[in-house]
């Protein structure tokens, strides 16, 4: 990932704001209360109102009002008590009324800040400018017909965050890490689901690039990008294509562009319109929105602990790593998992057991901590058998792979299989006379000052006794063995 673009004529910095709609979490709409569920078949979740039917007024929903406080909350913001709901005049076929209801001068949320963590172990702040509430538009369907387009206005009149950030991130690692702890904290509240394939999580990626110490250059926006990934590509194209230009001697014009996924390039889409062009005005229809302290603090006081508060917690109370706590509470199903099986037992044990082992088994299979098949009782269960000496904990990754695979609780695997550890010095001791015996060679070259072949006598011993052997016993009677003389 790059910080620093080394262009011909010297350094550029990239500069990045982001704006993120973010679908409010309501069974209604903002000012109706027709239906918000996905993929529904098209219209049949509209009320006149949603159509701009002439006389139609809208009734705001104290449900998605009560959502964006508690997400200014969660984003450490200052939440404004007096906020104005105003008309952004536009045309759009999927726009009905010909006006998008926003908050335009005086939003719901203020100022707030929101803390990144990057790959090389840094903590950087980013700060948020605004977030303010709006309606979403309808989805002009063009691929259903060769000549003709369609409206489906289901999505028209559900409640958005916009959530703008400053323009503080300088690379698209920042970009990237931003986007998920924002959707990472809005999980947590309940606020948005945080779905990005669904379209309930779109980024706008506002980018410029600068020379070092100079002041903001002219921005493009990347319009309603909907996967991390390709965030990403848009930004690294779009800050090296303006690179090119300057160094060519061209000038950045201020557009809205489209990101397409088949080429990774962005392209022109409309020259930016300006805020003036919007003409817009305070709703006529709707009151100023005033919020009482009481109201404010009810919200605060039922705020779950959020993903910053829990890594803390999780670095205190269990001695992890800044950087395992981080990825252990990016949701709250693995940090509940994870708190299930640490309960009672070694924290980094079991962190290690769920980072690589877990998470490497459901990244292959493509599932999610909440229908992982090894519960996180079985996995507990797996780890106390390995501290209790029952199985060594070679023979604990072949039962956790089978625990995978059949969903049985691991006792039972190790019992059926006959895993469990030998600890009988008897029986180890047989089985090292056994190799011993085969072996008379490498005895001798061991006896006569080889002691490196004491691993390859170990392998020998553990491979006799399919790997069952106690490993602390095998080698302390081998040395013993093999210096008898
Ligand atoms: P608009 O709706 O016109 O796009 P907003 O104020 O809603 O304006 O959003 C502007 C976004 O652009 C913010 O996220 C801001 O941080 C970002 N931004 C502003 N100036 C620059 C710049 N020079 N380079 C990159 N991003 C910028
Ligand atoms: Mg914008």
């Amino acid at each position: 990932m790059v910080h620093w673009i080394e262009g011909q004529t010297g350094l550029w910095e990239i500069v990045i704001g982001l704006e993120i709609h973010a679908q409010v979490t309501s069974r209604a709409k903002l000012f109706s209360g027709a239906a918000t569920s996905f993929g529904r078949a098209p219209n049949t979740q509209v009320a006149l109102f949603d159509a701009a039917f002439p006389g139609m007024l809208p009734v705001i929903n104290a449900k998605c009002i009560e959502q964006a406080v508690r997400t200014g909350l969660g984003l450490n913001a200052h939440i404004n008590k007096y906020s104005v709901f105003a008309r952004k005049n536009y045309f759009y076929a999927d726009l009905p009324a010909g006006y998008q209801i926003s908050q335009h001068e005086l939003p719901i949320v203020g100022p707030g800040l929101v803390a990144i963590d990057l790959s090389d172990g840094t903590s950087r702040t980013i700060r948020i400018e605004r977030l303010h509430l709006e309606q979403d538009a309808g989805k002009s369907l063009h691929d259903r017909h060769p000549t003709l387009s369609f409206i489906d206005l289901n999505r028209a009149g559900v409640a958005l965050m916009e959530i703008v950030s400053q323009p503080d991130m300088h690379s698209s690692e920042e970009a990237a890490a931003y986007v998920r702890k924002l959707r990472s904290i809005l999980r947590y509240l309940g606020s948005c689901d945080g779905n990005m394939q669904e379209g309930s999580l779109r980024c706008d990626v506002n980018v410029s690039v600068r020379r070092p110490d100079e002041g903001f250059r002219t921005r493009c926006e990347i319009k309603n990008i909907n996967s991390v990934r390709f965030m990403i590509q848009a930004i690294e194209y779009e800050a090296h294509r303006h690179v090119r230009v300057y160094e060519s001697g061209g000038r950045i014009e201020q557009e809205t562009r489209l990101f397409e996924a088949s080429s990774g390039k962005t392209r022109a889409m409309r020259s930016k319109e300006m805020v003036h062009d919007y003409r817009y005005f305070p709703d006529p229809d709707l009151p100023p929105l005033t919020l009482d302290d009481a109201f404010i603090e009810d919200i605060r006081t039922s705020l779950p602990e959020l993903p910053d508060q829990k890594k803390s917690r999780f670095i205190n109370i269990y001695g992890l790593p800044a950087y395992a706590a981080g990825i252990l509470v990016e949701d709250r199903e693995t940090a509940e998992y994870y708190e299930t099986v640490a309960k009672g037992r070694d924290p980094k044990t079991v962190a290690n057991w769920v980072m690589t082992s877990l998470f490497g088994a459901l990244h292959r299979s493509g599932r999610e901590i909440s229908d992982s098949p090894i519960s996180a009782d079985h996995l507990g269960q797996l780890i106390d058998l390995i501290g209790d000496g029952t199985i060594s904990s070679h023979i604990a990754k072949s039962v956790f792979e089978s625990m995978l695979e059949t969903g049985q609780e691991p006792l039972a695997i190790v019992t059926a299989k006959g895993l469990k550890q030998v600890t009988d010095s008897k029986v180890i001791e047989q089985a090292i006379d056994a190799v011993m015996r085969r072996h008379p060679d490498k005895v001798a070259l061991y006896r006569g000052g080889q002691v490196k072949l004491l691993g390859w006598f170990i392998g020998q011993v553990m491979k006799a006794t399919d790997g069952k052997a106690n490993p602390t016993k095998l080698s302390t009677l081998l040395k013993e063995r093999l210096t008898e003389s």
